[in-house]
């Protein structure tokens, strides 16, 4: 069984790989596929563009692929940007771009509580579909803070701690992320799959 990680996000991957612990060797990523085009995330849900994104790329490459979804969730802003997080501040911009917008769209807001979500899809060869999801509540900081990580992570602040996700160790923000909770569900639920790699 081989299986392929469904992005071409580079900090993704390496949260992917760190807390699957896969052997890199056999786990191949989109990087692999040069040939193959981006998938375009245009379902309204986390879940549809996972499952896009996994359903894609199993069928181009005939590996098992597995692809995540995360969007961030601003109550103040009804949602936003949610699914459509890695393009609020326009078509190409920067995850710079993205966190100036929202502290933008958040100035004078009393209510600063969010939360992040992951959908996880697996997809297997014959096209069967499992998911499963991770959260993690948190509020939206008044100004960045923090160098590490990617994309809002200098302005999510999750609940229980004092740091961006951006302040965290690496490590430690996979343990407590809303990526690291899906992926520890994956281990759990999908552990005997992985075994096969
Ligand atoms: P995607 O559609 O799942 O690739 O992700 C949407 C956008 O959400 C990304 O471009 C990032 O800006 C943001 N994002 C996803 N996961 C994280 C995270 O763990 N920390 C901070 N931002 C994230």
């Amino acid at each position: 069984m081989q299986l392929v990680l469904a992005t071409r996000n580079a900090n993704k991957l390496e949260e992917i790989r760190d807390v699957l612990g896969l052997n890199p060797h056999t786990v191949k990523s989109s990087f692999d596929y040069p040939q193959i085009p981006d998938v375009v995330e245009d379902k309204d849900t986390l879940e549809g563009n996972a499952i896009k994104k996994a359903t894609t790329i199993a069928a181009a490459t005939g590996c098992w692929a597995l692809a995540d979804d995360s969007g961030l969730e601003v109550d103040a802003l009804a949602g936003a940007p949610g699914v459509y997080s890695a393009r609020y501040a326009g078509e190409h911009c920067s995850y710079l771009d993205n966190c100036n917008k929202l502290l933008f769209e958040m100035e004078g807001k009393t209510n600063r509580r969010a939360r992040f979500r992951t959908v996880l899809a697996l997809v297997n060869l014959v096209g069967e579909v499992r998911t499963l999801e991770g959260a993690m509540e948190g509020t939206i900081l008044t100004e960045m803070r923090g160098e590490g990580g990617f994309g809002y992570d200098p302005v999510f602040m999750p609940e229980g701690y004092d740091l961006s996700y951006a302040e965290f160790d690496p490590a430690e923000k996979n343990r407590i992320s809303h990526r690291g909770k899906a992926l520890h569900a994956a281990i759990e639920q999908w552990g005997a799959l992985f075994a096969q790699i």
